[in-house]
């Protein structure tokens, strides 16, 4: 394994040209580093950032190998890469995170079963192949469930809530791939979690196993979508250190290298306080408020990470509510823009769409001033 720092000028390569992929551009940048993009589209938010890019299918072995021998090493900004894709370009060059990461993530139920297995809990579940198994499953897991794609599915899409049986020919017909668009999906019945409150755990794992980690925060969701981030969140002492060492454990067990997000549901009742429910092997919207709250941010410590750099402080100097601007709400950009304690980030998306995530605010206070006593 390659511990040297990559030196000043080097190329990192990245998968996905959203805005992810765009924030951490900009953050190579002070770094000496130069980005260059790979993705299907000749536009994106990050394509106005980069320094170079190629246009290609995630397929196009030809064009992989051209940007493989263009880069110094590689990362992506979203989990549904094929994992094949990552697998070809790891012959040629370090990918960071691994396979294992992507492939644990990218499957709703071996994601699961690596949770479990090292020692976190999460919802109650059981796979889903057929309608026997949906009815077998609601049998023993009991109602209110969520049934999900295992692959593909995101903010919401490939998911139906079952809160009586009247709801199950919806649930039935996501089984039989009849409503989902996707190509046969394999499902997971997951319980429903009567949780309290939805924390992330936003943390970064370098390559010598050396572990920092974001104050955790507390998120607000909106028809399936991150609407916001408070930081900090209304956890205990207690609460915060479980999960940090979750976290801990999650990001070491994958021998991972790079930023990962933990979301988890938080509850006052039952034995177990902290549910995890799912883990993104990249930067992740809930740690955006590390832009402008932190010393380093996010998108600082995952290429500092991948790059065999040390990682980052991850002290706050501020407490900070971050907001999103989904579809027509990116028109409030321009009031924020009179807040003197605004940071506002739009991403360059030419077209507004509903529920499209267009840009953020970071709105900023001083340090624990947003503590509720
Ligand atoms: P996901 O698609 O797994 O990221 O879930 C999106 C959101 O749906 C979560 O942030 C929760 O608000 C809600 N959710 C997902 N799974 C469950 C569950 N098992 N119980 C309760 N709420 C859930």
């Amino acid at each position: 394994m390659q511990t040297r720092p990559l030196a000043p000028n080097s190329v990192i390569g990245i998968l996905g040209g959203g805005q992810l992929a765009r924030m951490l551009s900009l953050a190579a940048a002070p770094l000496g580093y130069k980005t260059c993009i790979y993705c299907p589209e000749d536009n994106g938010p990050a394509i106005d950032v980069c320094h170079s890019h190629i246009v290609g299918d995630y397929g196009d072995q030809a064009k992989l190998k051209q940007f493989a021998a263009k880069v110094d090493v590689i990362t992506y900004e979203f989990e549904n890469i094929p994992a094949s894709t990552i697998a070809f370009l790891n012959q040629l060059i370090t990918v960071s995170p691994n396979l294992k990461s992507l492939q644990t993530s990218q499957d709703r139920l071996v994601e699961k079963d690596y949770l479990n297995s090292v020692g976190a809990t999460t919802a109650p579940y059981a796979n889903i192949a057929t309608k026997q198994d949906l009815d077998n499953a609601v049998r023993k897991l009991g109602l209110p469930a969520i049934l999900k794609t295992r692959t593909m599915g995101y903010d919401g899409k490939g998911q139906v809530g079952i809160k009586t049986m009247a709801d199950m020919q919806q649930a039935y017909d996501l089984v039989s791939n009849n409503s989902s668009g996707l190509d046969k999906p394999n499902c997971i019945l997951e319980g429903f979690i009567n949780f309290d409150l939805e924390i992330s755990v936003i943390i970064a794992r370098d390559a010598a196993g050396n572990v920092a980690i974001f104050e955790p925060s507390e998120n607000a969701h909106k028809n399936h979508i991150l609407n916001s981030s408070t930081i900090p969140a209304q956890i205990s002492p207690d609460i915060r250190a479980k999960a940090c060492q979750l976290a801990s454990d999650i990001i070491h067990g994958l021998d991972y290298v790079g930023v990962l997000g933990v979301e988890t549901f938080i509850t006052t009742n039952g034995n177990t306080p902290i549910i995890i429910n799912e883990i993104a092997p990249r930067v992740h919207n809930s740690g955006h408020w590390t832009q402008d709250a932190c010393y380093i941010s996010q998108f600082e410590q995952h290429i500092r990470a991948i790059a065999n750099l040390p990682l980052g402080s991850v002290a706050r100097h501020s407490d900070v509510v971050m907001h999103n601007l989904i579809g027509d709400g990116v028109a409030l950009a321009s009031d924020y823009a009179k807040q003197a304690n605004a940071k506002i980030h739009l991403y360059g998306k030419q077209e507004i769409k509903t529920g499209r995530k267009m840009g953020h605010v970071n709105l900023l206070f001083p340090l624990d001033s947003l503590i509720k006593t």
